[in-house]
């Protein structure tokens, strides 16, 4: 079985035609349209839409998990992708050359020792007594009593819940320093939330990851680790 977020593919295409309106206009001419800069403007805009999770098995499509009724339209991803080019180029990684536009997305940067790439990691925080969504709540991912660095500033720990995301939360960790490349080692997270009228929310989990000696720049659904759904409940209730 295999699950595919088919708004990646449609924030990936908005964002090459962005891209190419952008170079034809001088308007746009401070925006940087690099191939880490599109990357980060990808991870800023599918942390805010509600994904579409395809599950594919025995050779059928169908919609799981997640249901939506109230699609993102088009002119609002298009106004979010803008504004996630403005803050990204106000946010550019230092460290980058910037300078291969119209190149395709695909970046990887050699660290100087191994690394372990954690994955992205993807869940959902439901109303334990009627399954709502909560929203306008935060999660917080902890590793060893801290919380966890993101990938890049354009990932939030912890992660705002808003009534758009549909309980949903997104991670993306940064990678994690390693002695030797191959090395497998299994991380211990702990996914956190406190909500008003509920019970504080404990979440540990383990990830098992192996080491490289590559950064894992892009994000794919081969590096996405999908949590179950996560409930709350008030304290009167027992879980
Ligand atoms: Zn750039």
């Amino acid at each position: 079985m295999k699950i595919h977020n088919i708004m990646e593919d449609i924030v990936h295409a908005e964002i090459e035609n962005v891209c190419a309106e952008m170079l034809k206009n001088p308007v746009y001419q401070g925006l940087c349209t690099c191939a880490q800069c599109r990357m980060d403007v990808a991870c800023y805009v599918l942390n805010r839409v509600q994904p579409r999770y395809f599950v594919s098995s025995r050779g059928l499509e169908r919609e799981g998990i997640f249901s939506f009724e109230k699609q993102q339209n088009g002119a609002d991803l298009i106004a979010l992708i803008f504004e996630a080019f403005d803050k990204v180029t106000h946010n550019r990684r230092p460290n980058h050359n910037h300078e291969n536009a119209g190149e395709s997305s695909t970046v990887q940067t050699m660290p100087e020792h191994p690394v372990f790439n954690i994955p992205a990691i993807i869940g959902r925080v439901l109303n334990g007594q009627n399954f709502a969504p909560m929203a306008e709540i935060s999660v917080g991912l902890y590793y060893e009593g801290k919380l966890l660095k993101m990938n890049n500033k354009n990932w939030q720990n912890p992660c705002f819940l808003n009534s758009k995301t549909e309980g949903t939360f997104t991670f993306w960790p940064d990678s994690l320093p390693a002695d030797t490349v191959d090395e497998s080692h299994v991380f211990e997270f702990l996914l956190q939330a406190d909500a008003h009228g509920f019970e504080p929310l404990h979440h540990i989990f383990e990830v098992p990851v192996v080491s490289e000696h590559i950064f894992a720049d892009t994000l794919s659904m081969e590096r996405t680790l999908k949590l179950p759904s996560l409930y709350m409940f008030p304290p009167e209730i027992e879980p």
